[in-house]
């Protein structure tokens, strides 16, 4: 048949070995990965979500 379409649902970050997750605890975030890296909770989203993408990005 025809080609197989890509799949719409991957992550940004498909191409890592990471798979990191941000999970809210109260006010806090907290980014964990796959890897066993985990980053400090933090108050501040954007914050946690930039360590998260710059530990994904292999830093
Ligand atoms: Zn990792």
């Amino acid at each position: 048949m025809g080609p197989v379409p890509e799949p719409l649902t991957a992550p940004p970050d498909a191409t890592s070995d990471h798979r990191v997750e941000l999970l809210e605890r109260g006010p806090f975030l907290l980014a964990r990965c796959s890897c066993g890296w985990a980053a400090p909770a933090r108050r501040s989203r954007p914050l946690a979500r930039n360590e998260a993408r710059t530990h994904a990005a292999g830093a």
